[in-house]
C-alpha cells in the first residue's frame, strides 16, 4: 500500500468516525440512544438513506439542506466530518502507527464531542468527562508522554486549580462564573496529559478564550457578562499541549534564561 493510499484510507475512516461523533453531539444532550433510531432529519423525521449520509460529500451535494423538506442541516455536521479526519491525519503524522496514535485519537474525539455540545448547549456532559477521568488514568500506563503518578497529579492539579478559581470567583462576585463541567473536563485532561499538560492546557485555553472574549466585545459589542463556554478553549488547549506541549515548555524555559 502506498503512503497516499494509507492517508486517503485514514481520511475516509476519520470522516466516518466524524459522522458518528455528530450523532453523539446531537443525541447526548437529549439523553437519546446513540445507536437507535437510525439517522433521520430532525425537522421532518424522515430517515436518511445511506447515499445521502456520506460524510462531507452529501452535505455539499445536498447544499446543506434536507433532501425531503429542504430545511437547513446544521453546519456542525460538515465541520465535524472535516475536522475529525484532519485531526486523525495530524496525530498519525505525529505518532505514526502506534498505540499512542489510537489512544490520542480517541481522546481528541471525546474533546470534539465536548467542544460542540458546549458551544451549542453551554454544558459539558458528565457521561464523557466523568468516566473519562479513570479511563485517561488507565491510558497513562501505555502512553509515552506521561506516567500514572503524573496522571494522578494531573487530576488533582487540573480539577483543583479550576475549583479554586471557580470558588474564588464566586466568593468575590457572588456569581457563578465557571461551571462544574469545566472542572471535570480539566481533571480529565490532567489525567491524560499529566499535571504539566493540565496547566499548559489551562494557560493556552485561558489565553485563547480571553482574546476571543475581547474580540467578541470589540466586534459584536457583547457585554462582559456574556458567558463564553470555556470547554472548547480547554479542549483546543489540551490538543495543543498534546502535540506541541514539550516544544512549548522547552521554548518557555529557554526564553526565560
Ligand atoms: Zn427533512
Amino acid at each position: 500500500m502506498s503512503e497516499w493510499t494509507l492517508f486517503i484510507a485514514l481520511f475516509l475512516l476519520g470522516s466516518i468516525i466524524g459522522s458518528f461523533l455528530n450523532v453523539c453531539i446531537v443525541r447526548i444532550p437529549l439523553k437519546m440512544s446513540i445507536v437507535f433510531p437510525a439517522s433521520h432529519c430532525p425537522a421532518c423525521k424522515k430517515p436518511i438513506p445511506f447515499y445521502c449520509n456520506i460524510p462531507i460529500v452529501s452535505y455539499i451535494l445536498l447544499g446543506g439542506k434536507c433532501r425531503y423538506c429542504l430545511s437547513p442541516i446544521s453546519f456542525q455536521y460538515f465541520l465535524v466530518e472535516l475536522l475529525t479526519p484532519a485531526l486523525m491525519l495530524l496525530l498519525f503524522f505525529y505518532f505514526g502507527a502506534t498505540w499512542a496514535f489510537i489512544i490520542s485519537f480517541i481522546f481528541c474525539s471525546a474533546l470534539i464531542i465536548i467542544t460542540f455540545i458546549d458551544l451549542k448547549h453551554q454544558i459539558i456532559p458528565d457521561v464523557i468527562s466523568l468516566p473519562g477521568i479513570p479511563l485517561c488514568f488507565l491510558c497513562s500506563f501505555f502512553v509515552p508522554w506521561t506516567d500514572p503518578v503524573e496522571s494522578l497529579a494531573g487530576i488533582l492539579v487540573g480539577g483543583g486549580t479550576l475549583y479554586v478559581f471557580a470558588a474564588g470567583y464566586q466568593l468575590l462576585t457572588k456569581k457563578e462564573g465557571m461551571g462544574g463541567g469545566d472542572i471535570k473536563l480539566l481533571a480529565m485532561i490532567g489525567a491524560f496529559l499529566g499535571w504539566k499538560g493540565a496547566l499548559l492546557s489551562l494557560i493556552l485555553g485561558a489565553f485563547a478564550g480571553s482574546i476571543t472574549g475581547i474580540l467578541l466585545i470589540a466586534v459584536k459589542g457583547r457585554d462582559l457578562k456574556y458567558a463564553i463556554p470555556f470547554g472548547p478553549f480547554l479542549s483546543a488547549g489540551a490538543f495543543c499541549a498534546l502535540v506541541f506541549g514539550e516544544k512549548l515548555i522547552y521554548l518557555y524555559l529557554t526564553l526565560g534564561k
